[in-house]
């Protein structure tokens, strides 16, 4: 079984092989990283499309090469439907992926050595928020928030975003950007405090939507384009685009952003990509899309309980978006994060293992596991399916040291993949 978009490699046998085979595991075994998603053909054909062979330096209307009649007309396209989607001033739609448009800000916002106040790593911060890992906190200074300690008050779980110590460091530190947004954070982030808290300060603030920009376009969580000067995402999570990033800003900081990516940060832009965001911009306008997203958060709601049923505990004491960051030790105090994703691999349910708020193993180990419930929402599981897909993770851990156990399961991972095949209705 081949995709139908592979039709044109015909005269490359290892690259059609191994496509082929990649299509064979997305469509057969279970897509629980909470980054990824499936996205539309419309948006895999205009991404494979004749516009990968352009250069366009600069930006519509200011391009450095000729021949851009056609592309400045994409990018506008793509840029209008942007600001429409999410009501902003102003859109760059050129970053290569979300990292690209987090520094890209950054520099356009902050001079080298400036103070950065962003959500810790280990909390659920993004490598982008002042990681020792990542350029960003070699060129500028950062101070990091985290989420209120862990309560065992079902109505006050705790691990929430702590907006005492948002204020407390802001005070101390004065920070010249604020930056909320996460990578690994189950519960809804409200701008309004952030605001609140930078405003007191005179910080700029961005917001990092990576993760949630589709469940913002689709209305299910708050906007922060009324509060935020900058909101920075990836498009291929839940707004299931291309692989890419786009920047949304006031008019005010417009050029300064702009600059900032090309040519501060980038080259040639993609122009492929950024055809394929204005497809993904489209569908994402769509009443359907609030349908989409809607259905991912009751999902979400509906996988944690019935995880939560089978023993393991969640970080936050709950969800709100389309994550659930699983406390493993509560299951099993043996298990690790890295244990987990390894035998859930070989049960055909991918997932990603994670940090948890004080967690006592290291980033490489783990005692959290994060599962998302984008990609297969877009393939039709719904509540019923997720509660069926937690018991067959718990199965699979349980059973882990039996191999027919974890046959067994990916048997019925199979099955329920072939009722759901998200590209379904695009194979023979
Ligand atoms: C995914 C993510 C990014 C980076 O996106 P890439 O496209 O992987 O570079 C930045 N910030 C947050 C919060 C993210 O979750």
């Amino acid at each position: 079984m081949s995709s139908p978009f592979d039709a044109w490699i015909t005269n490359d046998d290892e690259v059609s092989d191994l496509l082929a085979q990649e299509w064979q595991r997305q469509t057969t075994t279970l897509q629980l990283i909470a980054s990824e998603n499936f996205a539309s053909p419309a948006v895999m054909a205009a991404t494979g499309s004749i516009l990968t062979n352009k250069y366009a330096e600069g930006y519509p209307g200011r391009r450095y090469y000729g021949g851009n009649q056609i592309v400045d007309e994409v990018e506008d396209l793509a840029r209008r439907r942007l600001t429409a989607l999410f009501g902003a001033d102003h859109a760059n739609v050129q970053p290569h992926s979300g990292a690209n448009a987090n520094v890209a800000v950054y520099q356009a916002l902050l001079d080298a050595g400036d103070t950065i106040l962003a959500m810790r790593l280990d909390q659920g911060g993004h490598l982008t928020h002042g990681s020792p890992a990542s350029m960003t906190s070699k060129a500028w200074h950062f101070v990091s928030y985290g989420v209120t300690p862990r309560s065992d008050d079902p109505d006050a779980p705790g691990e929430i975003i702590d907006f005492d110590n948002v204020r407390d460091l802001a005070l101390a530190h004065r920070p010249k950007l604020i930056v909320a947004g996460a990578t690994a954070y189950a519960r809804r982030i409200d701008p309004a405090p952030f605001r609140e808290i930078a405003d007191e300060v005179g910080a700029l603030l961005m917001f990092d939507s990576a993760h949630v920009a589709g469940l913002i376009a689709g209305g299910s969580h708050p906007n922060p384009v009324p509060y935020a000067d900058v909101v920075a995402f990836t498009t291929h999570k839940t707004l299931r685009g291309p692989r890419g990033g786009a920047i949304l800003c006031r008019e005010e900081h417009a050029k300064r952003i702009d600059s900032a990516v090309f040519p501060g940060q980038q080259g040639g832009p993609l122009e492929h990509s950024i055809a394929a965001k204005a497809v993904a911009f489209r569908e994402a306008a769509q009443p359907s899309f609030s349908t989409y997203t809607e259905q991912i958060v009751k999902n979400s709601v509906a996988f944690g309980a019935a995880l939560a049923a089978e023993g393991f505990r969640m970080v936050s004491g709950g969800t709100e978006n389309h994550m659930v960051l699983l406390d493993l030790r509560t299951f099993d105090e043996d298990l690790t994060g890295k244990e987990a994703q390894e035998v859930l691999d070989r049960a055909g349910i991918t997932t990603n293992r994670n940090t948890i708020p004080d967690d006592p193993r290291s980033a490489f180990i783990t005692s959290g596991l994060r599962v998302g419930t984008a990609a297969e929402t877009t393939a039709g599981l719904r509540e019923e399916e997720f509660a069926r897909v937690a018991t067959l993770m718990a199965r699979a851990l349980r059973g882990r040291a039996d191999e027919t156990q974890i046959v067994a399961v990916r048997a019925e991972v199979g099955e329920l993949c072939r009722a759901f095949n998200p590209y379904g209705a695009f194979t023979n």
